[in-house]
């Protein structure tokens, strides 16, 4: 293990950890792939050493050596600063200084660098080692006392903030902290000399700021500042490793998902100064355009300015070169324009890294005197645009293989290519007002619509609409399609206005509980804002943002390479892809992005939106009769409509499997629930009110969800589950009458064992043979289960003998697995992530250990009885990257979602066999 360092029997320990390792002079103890122990600056500073890059000299303490502080109750590990010093060594004998020396002092910077980056979350001091034994000999070395003295009073003000008051713990009132005090000193200062900016402070000043800063420190924190070179090294390492739990660090480790014990490592290397005149700079680089992808160096510098001058935005940079040049940098000169020599280094040094790491990397540099010096690079982050067209430009270069390429572009970048989404720029500029959870992705700007109503005759008229709902039920399936947007109060991510979204790829936010809405008065408000229909808002159904005005929108998917990329993820990919529809319009979409069939139709869709007035109405009569006859009556109307309704998708899924399931949900979901409504029914059924009251009494159930759904309609309505097969096997017959090749599979929801199984599929056979003889034609179909009871895991090599397919219907898997209401549960499972009692929201990605491992015990026990047993995911988690790669290795032959998740799932599928072959 390289970890551990074995060094024998010398002075204190007989086992050390090493916690220090050393870079510079073109070598170096780290290097790229050990980012764990050295952080991801550590062991690119290593990297770039071994390069042969102009590097500082440096070292890095390991991410070890912080949890060891933390585990020490926040004290430095013993015998860390002795490895220290020893490093230091190293350090001035590359750098031919000597660190508090008074003739030749070496400065450094402390910085903070974490497995994966954590931008701005930790803290920095530089010009360590600034103190009245070093400063003559600065002064004597560098001959620039204004120089000096500006560094010294930086160095104060970070030390200050960062090691004596952060790392402290002190939390002073807002606009009370001593780095405020000090900014507000210098702002005097100058006022009371008349100077507008900090280039006219001469070193006197500089020097009299320099004490006067000192006074204040002593005052306000009650400690000295460090007059210790040594002192002020041990304060900045501490503060660095201290700032690994500072509150913004932690906040977005949170948000991020980054484990609390991971630690930050530390750098200290020695300082080189881009603010010692004209001939010094820093600057940020792109090796290729991170916006775009562009295989074109980019990137901003400053003449005579430090690091963290360009990142914050205080000065306008100057651009790179001439392709970085903008509206509002164009007139200001480039590197390449004022410093050729310096650039041609630097665009060498480009070639090498990326050669070197075959991506795109994002780099810090810093021109001391005329002499490049590289302090950072990594991995550059970028949008899905450009990471679609760098991993191509990198595979037609050679720099990468196919299956790297398919590695680079997340789900998520992917998935930005497929939405139109509200343009980044813009969204900058407004302030979010409400979040909810992000259920369907995109984004969209337009008037609030209140009712499906409203949502249709804004369509109508050209209007961009949200349709802003409480919770969305059938009746509003119309609106939502008309509309742009969705955004409810109530509901989760399978909640049906979020499945129904999703299905389109419509922008949707449900669960937004700022939201608060007054049908009556037409008004809404949203957290502290009122709004009244017809006022626009905008939402970004990605992160699940709500805006109070209108954002403007781009359209992503117009890329060309995305076809390429696709086929390029097939070739990798061993899974199957299916998707959740139930229309031709949604299959020939998921076809087009490349679904094999369908492994999911709810077949009770047919009586929401568009055209199902009349089957409605149907299905009310068969759910209100009171007797056998009656009802039978009822299915037999149905019938023609049900097979009419199988047969379009049938026809547009030729060929390719499609996967009908037997009705499932609640009858009373069919049924009107208020007064007005059931009077209205009555009366056009010529029916008492009364008696149509009761029976709708009666079917009310206390816990709908475990009630008369699934198989067990059709246990104890027979006839229902005979007309449904009467239905589909007439449409495929005549399908197949007509010389197509409908890939028929039918499946039973909701099953608990294998009798359910047996009591259908008599009837099955019963229908079949009477629809075979009917049509004069067989008709070939397999007959299986979904899997969405853990009994029906823990049976499943029963159920398996009568099922030839299971599909796990993961959305009641997880239900009925934590006994969490799938409609009901949003703010639980909010307090039980937020407080870490589970890691995520199970019903949005799959729970591994516990939900997980039924569906496992389900595939095995099912393939004991039938070794061929084909397997899928019909549940919403079959969309889900980290879900699919979990199917993969249950096993799954397919997973099925909705069809603007199927390339999603692909390249899920596609990267989890990748991974698994590189293992
Ligand atoms: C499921 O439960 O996972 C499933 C796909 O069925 P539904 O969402 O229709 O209950
Ligand atoms: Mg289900």
């Amino acid at each position: 293990m390289w970890q551990i360092h074995r060094i024998g029997t010398v002075n204190y320990k007989n086992y050390m950890t090493k916690f220090v390792y050393t870079f510079g002079g073109k070598t170096a103890e780290g290097k790229a792939d050990m980012k764990n122990l050295l952080g991801g600056k550590g062991a690119n500073l290593a990297e770039m050493c071994l390069l042969g890059l102009p590097v500082p000299a440096g070292l890095t303490i390991t991410t070890e050596a912080c949890t060891a502080y933390y585990a020490n109750g926040c004290e430095l590990p013993q015998g860390l600063m002795d490895e220290v010093w020893k490093g230091m060594e190293n350090v001035e004998r590359i750098m031919g200084r000597k660190y508090g020396d008074a003739e030749n002092p070496l400065l450094v910077s402390c910085r903070s660098g974490a497995r994966s980056s954590m931008p701005g979350m930790m803290d920095t001091v530089l010009n360590i080692g600034l103190c009245s034994a070093t400063i003559p000999g600065m002064l004597k070395k560098t001959g620039n006392a204004r120089f000096v003295w500006d560094s010294y009073r930086r160095l104060i003000m970070m030390y200050a903030d960062v090691v004596m008051e952060k790392a402290e713990g002190i939390e002073p009132a807002e606009g009370k902290g001593i780095r405020k005090q000090l900014d507000d000193m210098l702002d005097d200062y100058k006022r009371q000399k008349g100077y507008h900016s900090d280039t006219q402070l001469d070193e006197r000043d500089l020097q009299s700021l320099a004490e006067a800063f000192k006074k204040r420190v002593k005052e306000t924190l009650g400690k000295e500042f460090p007059d210790d070179a040594k002192e002020q090294m041990i304060g900045g390492i501490k503060a660095v490793f201290k700032s690994w739990n500072g509150k913004k660090a932690v906040s977005y480790r949170k948000i991020e998902g980054i484990p609390d014990d991971w630690g930050t490592a530390v750098n200290v290397q020695a300082m080189v100064f881009g603010n010692m005149g004209d001939t010094s700079a820093t600057g940020v680089a792109f090796t290729r355009n991170p916006a775009t992808g562009a295989n074109k160096f980019y990137g901003e510098w400053l003449v005579n300015a430090q690091g963290e001058d360009v990142v914050a935005g205080i000065r306008t940079p100057n651009p790179l070169n001439d392709e970085t040049k903008n509206e509002q940098n164009k007139e200001m000169p480039s590197l390449q324009q004022l410093m050729p020599a310096i650039y041609k280094e630097l665009t060498d040094i480009r070639h090498t890294l990326e050669q070197n790491y075959h991506d795109m990397l994002d780099i810090e540099f810093t021109i001391q005197e005329g002499s490049l010096y590289m302090l950072q690079c990594r991995v550059g982050k970028r949008t899905g645009v450009a990471a679609m067209a760098m991993a191509f430009d990198m595979l037609d270069e050679g720099l990468i293989d196919e299956r790297e390429a398919v590695m680079r572009i997340s789900p998520a970048q992917l998935e930005e290519l497929l939405h139109p989404i509200l343009d980044a720029s813009d969204e900058k500029k407004h302030t979010v007002i409400a979040k909810g959870l992000p259920a369907g992705p995109g984004g969209a700007s337009g008037c609030i619509a209140l009712t499906s109503e409203k949502a249709k005759e804004y369509k109508a008229a050209g209007i961009k609409s949200i349709l802003v709902r409480e919770e969305t039920n059938p009746e509003d399936v119309e609106g939502m399609r008309a509309a742009d947007g969705i955004l409810t109060a109530r509901g989760g991510m399978t909640s049906h206005a979020a499945l129904v979204a999703r299905g389109w790829g419509k922008c949707c936010i449900v669960g937004c509980g700022a939201l608060r809405i007054d049908l009556a008065s037409g008004a809404v408000a949203i957290g502290d804002k009122a709004f009244h229909e017809g006022d626009v808002i905008a939402l970004n159904g990605t992160a699940g943002y709500v805006y109070a005005e209108e954002i403007g929108m781009i359209d992503a998917t117009e890329n060309p390479l995305f076809m390429r990329f696709m086929q390029t993820v097939d070739k990798y990919r061993t899974m199957g892809v299916r998707t959740n529809a139930d229309n031709p319009g949604d299959a020939k979409k998921a076809i087009e992005f490349g679904a094999e069939g369908i492994g999911l139709f709810r077949i009770e869709h047919m009586f929401y939106g568009k055209d199902s007035e009349k089957p409605l109405e149907k299905l009310r009569n068969m759910i209100l009769a009171d007797n056998k006859a009656d009802r039978v009556k009822a299915l037999d109307e149905l019938e023609p409509d049900m097979k009419a309704f199988a047969l379009d998708t049938l026809r547009v899924m030729d060929g390719k499997p499609l996967t009908f399931r037997l009705m499932d949900p609640p009858l009373h979901e069919f049924v009107p629930q208020d007064e007005e409504k059931q009077r209205k029914v009555a009366q056009e059924r010529h029916m008492d009110y009364e008696k149509l009251h009761k029976r709708i009494e009666a079917m009310h159930e206390v816990n709908p969800m475990m009630g008369l759904r699934g198989v067990r309609l059709g246990i104890l309505y027979p006839e229902i589950t005979e007309m449904q097969f009467r239905a589909i096997f007439s449409a495929t017959a005549e399908l197949l009458k007509a010389h197509k090749s409908p890939q028929l599979e039918i499946m039973v929801p909701l099953t608990i064992n294998v009798e359910e199984l047996k009591n259908q599929r008599a009837i099955a056979d019963r229908v079949k043979a009477e629809v075979e003889q009917k049509y004069g034609i067989q008709i070939p179909y397999h007959f299986g289960t979904m899997i969405e009871i853990p009994r029906a895991c823990v049976v499943a090599d029963r159920i398996a003998e009568v099922a030839e397919f299971f599909s796990f219907g993961t959305n009641d898997l997880t239900q009925m697995t934590f006994g969490f209401s799938r409609d009901d549960v949003n703010s639980i499972v909010d307090t039980y992530v937020d407080q870490k009692i589970i890691a995520a929201d199970p019903f949005n990605t799959i729970d591994q250990e516990g939900v997980g491992q039924m569906v496992k015990m389900g595939v095995g026990r099912g393939r004991s009885t039938r070794q061929q047993l084909k397997c899928g995911v019909c549940g919403e988690h079959g969309g889900d990257p980290a879900s699919v790669e979990f199917f993969y290795h249950a096993g799954m032959n397919y997973v099925s979602c909705s069809p603007f998740r199927v390339p999603i799932a692909r390249l899920a599928a596609a990267q989890a066999a990748i991974k698994e072959a590189r293992k």
